[in-house]
């Protein structure tokens, strides 16, 4: 079984933060690259945590709002896990 074949949206997960920083090799980000593409739920959740990235170094240098902003953003971002476990694990049962 080729590796590329077993990527799937768990390993998405677990390098997301990763590939959002670029933070890891080459292979891996065109995997994840490839695997978001045809996923529509780990397409989803990468663009809200892209958002999320995005606004908070936006807001970073206004420390009150960005104080504010984290803590709404968190708040979005765990619905948007915790949606996307379920979904995971629902995935696996097949
Ligand atoms: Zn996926």
């Amino acid at each position: 079984m080729r590796r590329e074949e077993r990527f799937g949206c768990s390993e998405t997960l677990n390098y997301l933060s990763g590939y959002l920083d670029k933070d890891i090799d080459g292979s891996l980000y065109n995997m994840i690259s490839k695997h978001i593409r045809s996923c529509k739920p780990c397409r989803s959740l990468f663009k809200t945590l892209k958002k999320t990235l995005d606004l908070c170094r936006k807001f970073k240098p206004k420390v009150e709002v960005a104080e504010v902003k984290e803590e709404e953003l968190s708040k979005t971002l765990k619905r948007e896990l915790e949606a996307f476990r379920r979904f995971i694990q629902g995935q696996k049962k097949c």
